[in-house]
C-alpha cells in the first residue's frame, strides 16, 4: 500500500515538473519573439533630491504579451539572461531611455538624468562602454545624464575586464550607481575598488523606517559612510511621509519610491514633468 501510495506522489511529481517545464518553454518562445513583436516598453519612476531641486528618473522594463499577459521583470529578465537575450534587449532599452531623457531634458528648466540598469552579462562583453558611447552620440544625450546601474553581481566578477569599463564610462562623464546596496555579498572594498558615483539603498532596509532600531542605525551608517566616500545616496522604496522625513534628517541626497509616483508610461511621466518642474521657455 505504502509502494503504491509513493509511486503515486512521484507520479504527481513528475507531472508538476511537466508542467513547469511547459511553461518555462512556453516563457522562453514569447522571449525570444519579444523585441520584435514591439511587446516591451518602458516605465519611468522618478527620483527626487530631498530638496526638491534636482530631479531623474529610473528606466525599468516592462513587458506585455497576448497569452501571457504583463510579466513581472524580477521573472522574465532573469531567463533573458540566462538565454543571452538580454544583450540585444538592454541596448533597446538603453537607446530607448536616452532619446526619451534627451527630449524630457531639452523641455525642461532644471537638470535632469536617467538611470538605467545593466546586467553583468551585458559587461561580460568587452565592448559595452563603447555601445554606451554611441547609443550618447545617437540620441544626443549628454554624459552626465546617464547613470548606469549595476548590482553587486557586477563588482563581484573579479575581472579586470570590468573594472576597465567603468573606469571608461567614468572618463566619459557616465555615472555610475551601484543598485539595491546592502542586499548581496555588499563588500565594502568594492565602493573603493570601483569608480562608483551613487549608492542606491535597498528598500528592505527603508521600509521599516522610522521606527525600526536597527534599521536607523544600518542606514545612517550607510548614509554617513557614503558621505565621505563621496557618492550620492539614492533611497529606494519610499513609500510614506515620516520615512522620507527620517531620511532628510540623514541627509539622505535623493529618494525614489511610491510616494513620489509609481513606474509609469512615458506619456504620464511627462504629465508629471509638467506638474513638477518648470519648463524651458
Ligand atoms: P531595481 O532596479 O531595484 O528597481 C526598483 C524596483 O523597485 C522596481 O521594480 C520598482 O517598481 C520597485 N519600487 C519602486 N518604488 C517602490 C516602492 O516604494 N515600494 C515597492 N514595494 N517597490 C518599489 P520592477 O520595476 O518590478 O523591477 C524589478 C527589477 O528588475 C529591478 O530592480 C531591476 O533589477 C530589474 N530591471 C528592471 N528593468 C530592467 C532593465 O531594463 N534591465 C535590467 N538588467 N534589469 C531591469
Ligand atoms: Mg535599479
Ligand atoms: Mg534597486
Ligand atoms: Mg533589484
Amino acid at each position: 500500500k505504502a509502494k503504491e501510495h509513493g509511486r503515486n506522489c512521484y507520479q504527481f511529481y513528475t507531472a508538476a515538473m511537466h508542467e513547469h517545464a511547459q511553461a518555462r518553454r512556453q516563457l522562453e518562445g514569447a522571449l525570444h519573439k519579444a523585441l520584435s513583436n514591439q511587446e516591451f516598453s518602458i516605465f519611468y519612476q522618478p527620483i527626487i533630491s530631498v530638496d526638491g531641486q534636482h530631479i531623474g528618473s529610473e528606466a525599468l522594463l516592462r513587458w506585455h504579451n497576448k497569452e501571457l499577459g504583463s510579466v513581472p521583470p524580477d521573472k522574465f529578465i532573469p531567463i533573458c539572461e540566462e538565454l543571452g537575450l538580454i544583450i540585444t534587449i538592454g541596448e533597446w532599452v538603453l537607446y530607448q531611455a536616452c532619446s526619451q531623457a534627451k527630449a524630457w531634458c531639452d523641455r525642461i528648466q532644471q537638470s535632469f538624468f536617467v538611470t538605467v540598469n545593466v546586467s553583468s552579462i551585458q559587461f561580460q562583453r568587452a565592448d559595452m562602454a563603447q555601445v554606451i558611447g554611441r547609443v550618447l552620440q545617437e540620441t544626443g544625450l549628454a554624459s552626465h545624464c546617464l547613470t548606469i546601474e549595476i548590482t553587486e553581481t557586477v563588482l563581484a566578477d573579479n575581472s579586470q575586464n570590468i573594472l576597465h569599463q567603468l573606469k571608461t564610462l567614468r572618463a566619459m562623464g557616465v555615472e555610475l550607481a551601484i543598485d539595491d546596496f546592502g542586499t548581496g555579498y555588499s563588500s565594502l572594498s568594492y565602493l573603493k575598488r570601483f569608480p562608483l558615483s551613487k549608492l542606491k539603498i535597498d528598500r528592505a532596509f527603508i521600509r521599516d523606517l522610522p521606527d525600526d532600531l536597527e534599521d536607523r542605525a544600518l542606514v545612517k551608517a550607510i548614509i554617513s559612510m557614503a558621505g565621505n566616500l563621496n557618492l550620492t545616496v539614492v533611497a529606494e522604496g519610499v513609500e510614506t511621509q515620516p520615512q522620507l522625513d527620517f531620511l532628510r534628517t540623514l541627509q539622505c541626497d535623493y529618494s525614489q519610491g511610491y510616494l513620489h509616483s509609481k513606474p509609469i508610461p512615458a506619456l504620464e511621466f511627462e504629465d508629471w514633468l509638467t506638474e513638477h518642474v518648470v519648463e524651458s521657455p
